[in-house]
């Protein structure tokens, strides 16, 4: 499939070096799921790891159509202005189901995109939510090694990844629209809950002054939730991404945020434990795989499947049967 395959110690070096074709098909052997490209991954992340994690990354999320691209583009020419060096990487539950992917499309973030001190991966395609995060995540640590120090991690707001990324990242912002019920954006409390930062997007024109009254309303709903752990007490600000105002805000929010968190200890606690899920969210993936990929256990499966309907077995019973199989196989 690819031809001049370069070696586990050009792929290191390149991404090194800051190489963003090298760093380029360096995801793309971790995103492989061919066996010899899923040896070469572990052996590039293994060499990278060490210089992995120096950057700040922030978990962004918002319903479709509240201005994530925009706000992305807005945000990372930012960013890239003050001299950071940005990736921008995305989470797109949808891409699992279809080809037509939410966030993969080239034309969003046009400028950014010709930046060169910004760096657009679209989300990677998988089976499980748990295996593209796992692949976002490993992307994460390729771009940090390859000097990249703020990482952005998108994704859609509209059901399970938003915990991935929030599982992932340090900060974690949520984009939402004035004149609109939580409910009509289709934001969960849950996602209200993990939010470090709200920013209520399209603050312009005729749109300011409610959007200032959302933001107020925002404010107190936030009070209800009980203090996050990290001591950071959540912020509602207001923005407009085409306007390019409150832009510089939410960074000034970020930085308020890690000085935090730094001092706290919270920083490298709460990535601690992160790492530590991920550890267990790997093994539960290898595990799934190992069991479902089995040709013995998928038709045994099938054949078990029709026992349970027609009452010849109770449910509970079908799984232990099994899994006594499984364990005379392994
Ligand atoms: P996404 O689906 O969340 O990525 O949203 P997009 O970034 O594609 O934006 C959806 C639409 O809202 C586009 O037509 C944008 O031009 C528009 N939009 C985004 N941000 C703003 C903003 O701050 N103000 C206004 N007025 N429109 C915006």
């Amino acid at each position: 499939k690819r031809k001049n395959r370069l070696s586990a110690q050009e792929y290191i070096d390149g991404v090194l070096q800051g190489n963003r074709v090298i760093l380029s098909r360096a995801i793309t052997i971790i995103e492989s799921n061919l066996d010899s490209d899923k040896i070469l991954a572990k052996e590039i992340i293994q060499s990278i790891l060490p210089h992995s994690g120096r950057s700040i990354r922030i978990g962004i999320t918002g319903v479709p159509g509240v201005g994530k691209s925009t706000f992305i583009e807005a945000f990372g020419k930012h960013l890239t202005s003050l001299g950071h060096k940005v990736a921008i990487l995305s989470i797109d539950p949808s891409s699992q189901r279809s080809k037509g992917s939410i966030l993969g499309d080239k034309t969003r973030m046009e400028e950014l995109s010709n930046n060169k001190n910004a760096y657009i991966r679209p989300s990677s395609t998988g089976d499980t939510l748990g295996g593209v995060a796992n692949k976002t995540g490993e992307t994460m640590l390729l771009c940090e090694a390859s000097g990249y120090d703020v990482i952005l991690v998108e994704t859609v707001g509209v059901g399970q990844s938003e915990t991935a990324v929030h599982g992932m990242t340090d900060f974690f912002l949520l984009l939402m629209l004035a004149g609109a019920g939580d409910e009509l954006q289709g934001i969960k409390k849950g996602i209200m809950e993990m939010a470090d930062m709200v920013v209520i997007n399209k603050a312009d024109g005729d749109n300011v002054k409610n959007s200032e009254m959302a933001r107020l309303q925002y404010q107190n709903a936030l009070h209800i939730f009980p203090q996050p752990e990290s001591g950071w007490t959540p912020v509602v600000t207001k923005a407009s991404s085409t306007k390019n105002t409150g832009i510089d805000t939410v960074w000034e929010q970020v930085l308020k945020y890690k000085a935090l968190i730094d001092q706290n200890g919270y920083f490298l606690e709460n990535r601690n434990q992160q790492n530590i899920k991920w550890m267990y969210n790997n093994i539960n993936e290898e595990l799934k795989h190992l069991f479902y990929g089995s040709p013995e256990i998928k038709s045994k499966l099938s054949a078990l499947e029709h026992d349970v309907v027609s009452s010849h077995i109770s449910p509970v019973k079908a799984a232990q049967s099994i899994m006594e199989s499984f364990k005379k196989i392994r």
